[in-house]
């Protein structure tokens, strides 16, 4: 038996169509999984959803604004009625907005923290029924370094990647009983459109990361596809309300 085989199973990855939840996407649709690729941008989610489709997956776009309960509930339902049934949730969305902590309106502050946080947990109960209906499932939180660290230019994005972490660790705990595993994996540094943004607005950054980060090189979304495919395959059952680095040895480097 291949434990790693997610032939038959069906995904939802928001914020797939673009950066590391595509990486985390194409992992899964090699692995045999059929995807849902859940985001606002249709356009780019389609053509996220060729290169799944290139992979030899069944892959298919589903409009979702993640701060949005009908909207949530719209996606779940959406996939539930194309594949019948759904194994994997990849809560994967995410925004960041750098500045001094001072200067954040309270919107900003909400808008960071409904995007990422509050939609994990919105995105996690509208898919527990079908899960626990069969019989068991798997959850996959995208957190941070910053789930570990303080950043002074990042600080309600920090606060809703500490929180993926207890998240993570309770939603584990509760479900473990409906064979649901709940898990979190922190990316290091990786090179997508919200770090080229960030490498405009924090001077220094890119080389600061390069020296600190053993591996010696930035992430690229691929490097994400790995864990993807362990966290939501047979290999994990036992793995729940684990947080993984995956991030070239930066947050192990004194
Ligand atoms: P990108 O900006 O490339 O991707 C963000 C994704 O989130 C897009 O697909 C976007 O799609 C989607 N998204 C944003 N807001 C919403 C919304 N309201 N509803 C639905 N989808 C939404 O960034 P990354 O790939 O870098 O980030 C992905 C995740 O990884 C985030 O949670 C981020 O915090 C995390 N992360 C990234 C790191 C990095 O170094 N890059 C490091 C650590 C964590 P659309 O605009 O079409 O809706």
């Amino acid at each position: 038996m291949n434990g790693f085989d997610l032939k038959g199973k069906v995904a939802i990855v928001t914020g797939g169509n673009g950066g590391i939840g595509l990486g985390m996407a194409r992992g899964l649709a090699a692995a045999g999984a059929s995807v849902a690729v859940a985001a606002r941008d249709m356009a780019k989610s389609a053509t996220a959803v060729k290169s799944l489709e290139t992979l030899g997956a069944q892959a298919f776009a589903v409009e979702v604004d993640v701060t949005l309960e009908p909207s949530v509930a719209a996606m779940v339902q959406a996939v539930a009625d194309r594949f019948g049934r759904l194994d994997i949730l990849v809560n994967n969305a995410g925004i960041n907005i750098r500045k001094s902590p001072e200067t954040y309106t309270l919107d900003e502050w909400r808008r960071i923290l409904d995007t990422n946080l509050t939609s994990a947990f919105m995105c996690s109960k509208a898919v527990y029924p079908h899960m626990r209906k069969a019989g068991g499932g798997k959850i996959i939180n995208v957190g941070s370094m910053t789930s570990l660290f303080g950043a002074s230019f990042a600080v309600p994005y920090g606060a809703s990647k500490g929180g993926i972490v207890q998240l993570t660790r309770g939603l584990a705990s509760a479900w473990a009983k409906d064979g649901i595993q709940v898990n979190a994996v922190l990316p290091g540094w990786i090179d997508t459109e919200l770090t080229l943004q960030a490498r405009k607005d924090v001077p220094g950054l890119h080389d600061r990361v390069l020296a600190r980060t053993p591996a010696g090189r930035w992430g690229v979304p691929d490097d994400l596809s790995g864990v993807a495919v362990f966290l939501a395959s047979p290999a994990s059952d036992f793995v729940t309300g684990a947080a993984i680095p995956v991030d070239g040895g930066y947050s192990i480097q004194g």
